[in-house]
Order: C-alpha cells, then sequence, then structure tokens
C-alpha cells in the first residue's frame, strides 16, 4: 500500500526535473504521519533550509490535492545520515471526500472507511465529481457510473482503454471510491498489473500460492490498471484467467484498463482477450480543447488558485493529448507564483513554455541506454547481456539497468528480460547498488551524467 508521502513522491518526480528530484526530495525521510502533522527529516541544514524555502510549498500543494486538507509539516535534521524507515507506510492521512456527485446515502464510519480504504490501493482524490465530462470520455462515464451503483450485477467486467493520461485511473478508482463509500465493508481492490505480477512471483516463489488465490478471491470488486503490462507474461496471464474467472462467477465486478483494445495487445492468451471482450469495452479519447480549459479551471479550484481564461487557453492550446501535462503546466505555474509572489499571467505561462520546449524529454528507449553505457564503459552490448559477473561488466550493467528504470516507463520485468532474461529482482539489486554508489562515488556520478547528456536527453 502507498502512503501519501510516497504518492507526494511520485508527483513531485513529474512536475519537477529528475536532477532536482534527486538532491532535494529523495534524501527526505518520512519520520511520521498522523492527522494534520508530517514530520520529516532531512540530512543537514543546508537541505533543511532549502527544503522549507523551496519545496514545501509545493509538498503542501500535493499533499493538499490529495488529501483535501491543509497539513502542517515539520521538517528536522537527522542525526543519522539515511532517511527514516517509512513507517507510516499504511496508514493515510486523508480525510473522506465530503462531496460526491454521486452520493450513496449510507455514510459509514469514516474512521472505518478510511482504514479499508487504506488497505484498498485507492487514492480518495480520484472522484466522480472532480470528473470533467467531455465527448472524449462520457460514454465511459456514464457507464463507470452504472458499474459503481450496480457492481458485478451489470458490465462485467468494465474494460476502459485509452492513451495515457487520459483519466483512465482516474475514472475506474472513482468507482472504487463510491463503491467503499457506499459500503465500507466491500473489498474493494485497486492495483497495478505490474503489482499483480510481483505479487504472483513473490508467492511463487516463497511458495504461497494458495493464500495468493485466497486474497484474490476474496475480493468483491477488482480494480486492475494497465493490463496491457501482462502481454507475453504467460504465468501472470493464466493466474489471472482464473482469478477473473473466480470473481465472474461469483458476480464478483472486474474493472480493467488498457492502452489497447484487447485484440490489439500482443501476446495476450486468446481465452483472456474473449474474457475481456465479454463485458462492455469503452475508450478515452483526447479532449477536446474546451474540455482541456473545464479540467483546467477544474484542477485549478482544487487548489484554490485563480487562472486567467487567457492562461487557460495557451495551456490548453499547447497541451494536447495528456491531461497529467497539463495538470504539471499548472503545477508549475502554481509553483512559480507562490515563489515569486506575483498573480499567474499569460506572460509566465508563455516563459514556462519556452523552458519547457527547450528541455522536452526524448523518448529512450532500452537499447540506447544499454549502447550509450556500453559505448563509454568500452564494452560489447553483449556482455551486459550476458550472466557475467566480473566488476568490469556488473557495474556497467547496473547502471544501464539504473538508467532505464529512471528515464523509461518499463516494468522492472521488461528491463531484465532485456539484459539477458535477468528478473525484476535483480533490476532492483541494480538500481538500489547504483543509488547507493553514486552517493560516494563521484566519478561514477558524473559518468552516470556523462550517458544521459551522450542521450541527449
Ligand atoms: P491514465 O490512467 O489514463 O494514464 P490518469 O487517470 O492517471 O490517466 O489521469 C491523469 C491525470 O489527469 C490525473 O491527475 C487525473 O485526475 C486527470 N484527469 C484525467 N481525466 C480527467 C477528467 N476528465 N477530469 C479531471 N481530471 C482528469
Ligand atoms: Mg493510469
Amino acid at each position: 500500500m502507498i502512503s501519501i508521502w510516497q504518492q507526494c513522491k511520485a508527483e513531485l518526480k513529474k512536475r519537477i526535473s529528475d536532477h532536482l528530484y534527486d538532491i532535494w526530495i529523495e534524501p527526505v525521510g518520512l519520520i511520521s504521519d498522523d492527522n494534520c502533522l508530517v514530520r520529516l527529516s532531512v540530512p543537514n541544514e543546508y537541505h533543511l533550509d532549502k527544503l522549507n524555502k523551496e519545496y514545501l510549498p509545493i509538498i503542501n500543494l500535493i499533499y493538499k490535492e490529495i488529501t483535501g486538507e491543509d497539513i502542517k509539516f515539520a521538517v528536522s535534521v537527522r542525526q543519522d545520515s539515511r532517511p527514516e524507515e517509512e513507517h507510516q507506510a499504511d496508514c493515510p492521512v486523508n480525510n473522506e471526500p465530503n462531496e460526491d456527485l454521486l452520493t450513496p446515502d449510507n455514510e459509514g464510519s469514516q474512521k472505518t472507511a478510511l482504514r479499508r480504504r487504506g488497505n484498498s490501493g485507492l487514492n480518495p482524490k480520484y472522484r466522480f465529481s472532480n470528473f470533467i465530462v467531455g465527448s472524449c470520455n462520457e460514454f465511459a462515464r456514464a457507464a463507470a457510473e452504472v458499474v459503481a451503483k450496480n457492481p458485478g450485477e451489470t458490465y462485467n467486467p468494465l474494460f476502459i482503454y485509452g492513451g495515457v493520461g487520459l483519466g483512465k485511473t482516474h475514472l475506474m478508482q472513482a468507482i472504487g471510491n463510491y463503491i467503499l463509500k457506499k459500503d465500507k465493508t466491500k473489498n474493494v481492490i485497486y492495483l497495478t498489473t505490474e503489482a499483480f505480477i510481483n505479487d504472483l512471483i513473490t508467492s511463487l516463489q516463497k511458495n504461497k500460492m494458495a493464500a495468493f488465490r485466497e486474497r484474490y478471491r476474496k475480493i468483491d470488486t477488482l480494480i486492475m490498471d494497465d493490463i496491457h503490462f501482462i502481454a507475453g507474461k504467460e504465468r501472470s496471464q493464466e493466474e489471472f484467467f482464473h482469478t477473473f474467472n473466480a470473481l465472474f462467477e461469483s458476480t464478483k465486478q472486474i474493472i480493467i484498463s488498457s492502452d489497447k483494445f484487447p485484440r490489439e495487445i500482443p501476446k495476450l492468451e486468446g481465452r483472456l482477450r474473449s474474457r475481456f471482450e465479454s463485458g462492455l469495452i469503452t475508450d478515452i479519447k483526447p479532449p477536446a480543447f474546451e474540455t482541456r480549459v473545464a479540467i483546467l479551471n477544474q484542477k485549478a479550484s482544487e487548489v484554490k488558485t485563480v487562472l486567467p481564461p487567457e492562461v487557460a487557453e495557451c495551456i490548453a492550446s499547447r497541451i494536447k493529448t495528456n491531461i497529467r501535462e497539463l495538470e504539471g503546466a499548472l503545477s508549475h505555474l502554481v509553483f512559480v507564483s507562490s515563489f515569486s509572489g506575483c498573480d499567474i499571467s499569460l506572460k509566465m505561462a508563455e516563459d514556462m513554455f519556452k523552458e519547457i520546449y527547450n528541455n522536452v524529454k526524448k523518448n529512450v528507449e532500452i537499447s540506447d541506454i544499454q549502447k550509450a553505457t556500453c559505448e563509454l564503459f568500452n564494452i560489447n552490448i553483449s556482455l551486459i547481456k550476458s550472466k557475467k559477473r566480473d566488476r568490469g561488466i556488473m557495474i556497467p550493467r547496473q547502471v544501464a539497468m539504473y538508467l532505464c528504470k529512471k528515464l523509461t516507463n518499463y516494468s522492472l520485468a521488461d528491463i531484465g528480460k532485456k539484459f539477458g532474461g535477468k528478473d525484476h529482482s535483480t533490476v532492483i539489486h541494480s538500481c538500489k547498488k547504483i543509488e547507493e554508489k553514486i552517493k560516494e562515488d563521484n566519478e561514477l556520478a558524473s559518468y552516470i551524467k556523462e550517458i544521459e547528456k551522450n542521450l541527449e536527453l
């Protein structure tokens, strides 16, 4: 289960540059997270000053977006140089959203609902009431409402597909939050397909498949995000097929999202594809200009910001296909405005675009990273895909894996595969090793920067 702090870090990662994130946010530790006070720790006084001045306002803003609450932060310098354990990981400090377009009539005890919601993997910020409807998503939104009101009874499974950042996760989590708000005893589980696969791998390794099956078959509503990641993973497909059947037969609701129509997902077993096609399939398309403006205004009002119409129009006319990027642009402006003390203006927006367009991230592939890494370390590319464990090969291999995780959206399992069939735990181990090493080893850190530069990011 992801804590609010982890969610906040993930958001921050999207909103500030990787470089700043690594320097200022990654070393911040979470000490505690209870009710309205979050205690954080930093390694030194300088970091404390920097965090207080530059990053707390945006951290505050993100917490507010997630929890709807004004949270207080206390930051202190820690003695030890490592961040504290995130012991509050499964204890979110969020408040039940108090309004929803679809307001279920029986309100449960807030505390229990929160605890339940805490285990569900759902983020309470995703609601129907803050999901803007346009022609791009009205069908999906309507289907979601029907499913939320009658889980397991109508469209089963509900399959939502569409491009990145168009609202699939938002909509499917809104269904889950709605069901849970209506009946806190329901076992609603949201998880990414990657989490399902990892859970399966761990259960297989630990010989705990009976518990795995038991866990998934007890679910009332299963919300499985980004199913396309299951492509080519036969064992996961088989297990998901059985999970699907068990839930379906006991009229439990299944909600699935994907970036493609089932038939277009490569390497998906026919029997799963036909299950996915047996319910209702609906897509979400990129929003039209007016919808983009409406979404921006909605997001601005959530953070109590006034967005002048010309600014909303400027952003909406430049960012067309990804709502997450619209939000990123808004956060950037809120951030700049809160530091400069100036209201958001058209000039500010235009400056931002100049900056962003000069820093567009190139799409980088695993093979590009392998090539650039091997060139720098002067080794043959076949070696980093081999099983050889000599230091001269292992370090470049770990660096390349680390960069693949940092610079691409591939799953750990996919990255591992491209390194001669290593598994996801090898990738995690490599990334951790490099993260530790670059803290002390300036030479290695500069090699990594050099590779990134050579990739022309
Ligand atoms: P996807 O899962 O399709 O990649 P998300 O659901 O993560 O996209 O959406 C990306 C961001 O855009 C989220 O913060 C979400 O709240 C926001 N968003 C997407 N669609 C809408 C919408 N119709 N109304 C309001 N916010 C939206
Ligand atoms: Mg998503």
